[in-house]
C-alpha cells in the first residue's frame, strides 16, 4: 500500500473510536495523505462488550462470515480487498480454518490491526473519550454501544429518531419461497401485498411446541429486559398460552386459500421489505432465539422449508441513527459538510459492514476535503448498495442490514439459475470496482 507524506501544516482530520470502522477510516484517509488524529477511549473506559485493550475488537464472534463472491458479505470482502482493506488484510493475515467462512485468531487480528495503525506516520492516537462533535473535518465511529455525552451530542444532531434497541424480525429472499404452499393475498380480499404461509391445526402446534423450547440468545448484563418493552418477542409470546400466537399475529382472519378454497388454521403473513419486492419479513416475528434455531424452527412454517435468511431476527442493544434522508451515500452529514459517521452506528449491521462503512466514508472525506467530486461506489457494487441503503431506505421501520444480493441492482438478461445470477452479478461489482480504482481513485 502507498504512503504518502504527512501534509504538515493541516489541521488534523478527527476519527472518533477505534474499532472496526474507526481504524479502516482512520487508514484510508492516513493512506491519502491526511494527517489524522483517532480518539479511543479504551484503555481508561471499556463499553459493556468490549473487553480487551486493543484496537478492532470482534466482541463476539471470530468469523468474518463467508468468503464466497456468491455471497453479499463474501463479495463485500472481495471489493474490499482490492481497495486496501486494512480490516481485510489484516484478517487474512490471521485467518483460521472455517470451511468456506473467513474466520480469524481474534487477539492476533485486533493486534495486528492497532500495531499497523500506531505504526503509520500520518495517525496520532489519542486514548480519551471525546464527549461532543468535533467542530472540523471528523468521522464518527463510536460504534452500536455509544453511550455518555458523546450519545447526548449525536441526539443534539439528529433530534428524535435515534434508535435504542435492535428489534427485528427476520428477512428471507422471496425465490427461496415455496410458493406451492404460500399465496399472496391481503386480509378481506384487500389486494395481494403479503404473502402467506397458511398453517393446519397439527402444523401449528408442532410449530409452537418447537418454537417454546427453542434455544434462545444470552442476553447481556446490559441488556435489560426493557429491551422488550412495547415489542415481545415471538417465542415469549408463544411461551403465554398455546392459542395465543393463533389470536395474535398468526390471526387467519380474512384469509382464504384461493387454490383451495380452505381456512387456514393459522397464517403467517410476509411483508415486502425492499422496494425492489425481492425480500420479505416475517411480520411479528421479532425474536431472540439463536441464528440457527431460527433457520430450524421457522424453517417448520409451510412455504419457508428452503427459506434463506438474509437477516436474522434479533432484539439487541443497538443505537443507530435515523440516516435515511440525514447521512448521503458516503455516509456523510447532508447538513454538516465534513461530518461523516461509520460502523454499526449508521444502521449497516455486521463486522464486514461496519469496516465497509468506514473505508467508504474515508474515502469519501479525502475526496471531499481535496476537493474532488464525491465518488458514487452505486447498487452495483456491494459496498455501495449498502450504503445506498442506509441512505435512502424508504419504508416505515429503518432496521440494520446485513448486505445481501437483495439490496444490489439485479442484471438486466441475469442467468436463470441463483448460483449464475449471483456470480454474474459479483462480476459485475468486482468491474466496477476495479474500474473506480482505475479511473477515480
Ligand atoms: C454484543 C454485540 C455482539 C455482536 N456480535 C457480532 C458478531 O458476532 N458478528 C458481527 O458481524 N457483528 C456483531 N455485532 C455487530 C457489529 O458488527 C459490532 O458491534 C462491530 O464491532 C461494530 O463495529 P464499529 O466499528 O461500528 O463499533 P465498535 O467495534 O464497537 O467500535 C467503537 C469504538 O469506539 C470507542 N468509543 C466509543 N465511544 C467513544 C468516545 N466517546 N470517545 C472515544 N472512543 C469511543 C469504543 O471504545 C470502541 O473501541 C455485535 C454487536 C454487539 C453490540
Amino acid at each position: 500500500m502507498n504512503k504518502r507524506p504527512l501534509r504538515i501544516g493541516l489541521e488534523p482530520v478527527s476519527v472518533i473510536g477505534a474499532g472496526l470502522a474507526g481504524c479502516e477510516a482512520a487508514f484510508q484517509l492516513a493512506e491519502r495523505g491526511l494527517a489524522v488524529r483517532l480518539y479511543e477511549m479504551k484503555p481508561h473506559k471499556h463499553q459493556p462488550a468490549h473487553k480487551a485493550d486493543t484496537f478492532a475488537e470482534l466482541v463476539c464472534s471470530n468469523s468474518l462470515r463467508s468468503d464466497r463472491l456468491q455471497n453479499g458479505a463474501g463479495l463485500m470482502k472481495e471489493e474490499m480487498r482490492r481497495l486496501g482493506s486494512l480490516i481485510l488484510w489484516a484478517a487474512d493475515q490471521t485467518r483460521v480454518p472455517a470451511g468456506g467462512a473467513l474466520a480469524v485468531d481474534r487477539e492476533g487480528f485486533s493486534r495486528l490491526v492497532t500495531e499497523r495503525i500506531e505504526a503509520h506516520p500520518n495517525i496520532e492516537v489519542v486514548h480519551e473519550e471525546v464527549q461532543s462533535l468535533p467542530d472540523g473535518p471528523a468521522i464518527v465511529a463510536t460504534g452500536p454501544l455509544t453511550d455518555g455525552p458523546m450519545l447526548d451530542a449525536i441526539q443534539g444532531l439528529f433530534g428524535p429518531g435515534l434508535h435504542f434497541y435492535d428489534a427485528a424480525a427476520p428477512v428471507v429472499t422471496l425465490e427461496s419461497l415455496n410458493m406451492e404452499k404460500a399465496f399472496r393475498a391481503s386480509r378481506y380480499a384487500r389486494g395481494s401485498d403479503y404473502i402467506n404461509c397458511p398453517m393446519t391445526r397439527e402444523e401449528y402446534f408442532a410449530f409452537v411446541r418447537e418454537l417454546i423450547a427453542a434455544e434462545t440468545a444470552p442476553l447481556h448484563e446490559f441488556e435489560t429486559p426493557r429491551v422488550f418493552e412495547g415489542c415481545m418477542p415471538v417465542e415469549v409470546m408463544a411461551g403465554r398460552g398455546e392459542m395465543t400466537l393463533a389470536f395474535g399475529p398468526l390471526k387467519p382472519v380474512g384469509l382464504r386459500d384461493e387454490r383451495t378454497g380452505s381456512k387456514p388454521f393459522a397464517v403467517v403473513q410476509l411483508r415486502q421489505d425492499d422496494a425492489a419486492g425481492t425480500l420479505y419479513n416475517l411480520v411479528g416475528f421479532q425474536t431472540n432465539l439463536k441464528f440457527g434455531e431460527q433457520r430450524r424452527v421457522f424453517g417448520m412454517i409451510p412455504g419457508l422449508e428452503n427459506a434463506e435468511f438474509v437477516r436474522y431476527g434479533v432484539m439487541h442493544r443497538n443505537t443507530f441513527l435515523p440516516s435515511p434522508g440525514k447521512l448521503d451515500w458516503r455516509y456523510s452529514v447532508k447538513e454538516r459538510p465534513g461530518l461523516y459517521f461509520a460502523g454499526q452506528i449508521t444502521g449497516v449491521e455486521g463486522y464486514v459492514e461496519s469496516a465497509g462503512s468506514g473505508l467508504l466514508a474515508g474515502i469519501g472525506l479525502a475526496r471531499e476535503l481535496a476537493g474532488k467530486e464525491p465518488l458514487d461506489f452505486t447498487v452495483q457494487t456491494a459496498l455501495g448498495a449498502m450504503a445506498h441503503y442506509v441512505a435512502e431506505y424508504a419504508g416505515a421501520d429503518f432496521q440494520p442490514m446485513n448486505i445481501n444480493f437483495g439490496i444490489m441492482a439485479d442484471l438486466p438478461n441475469a442467468p436463470r439459475g441463483k448460483a449464475e445470477r449471483y456470480t454474474a452479478i459479483a462480476e459485475r461489482a468486482l468491474a466496477v470496482i476495479d474500474g473506480i480504482i482505475a479511473n477515480k481513485l
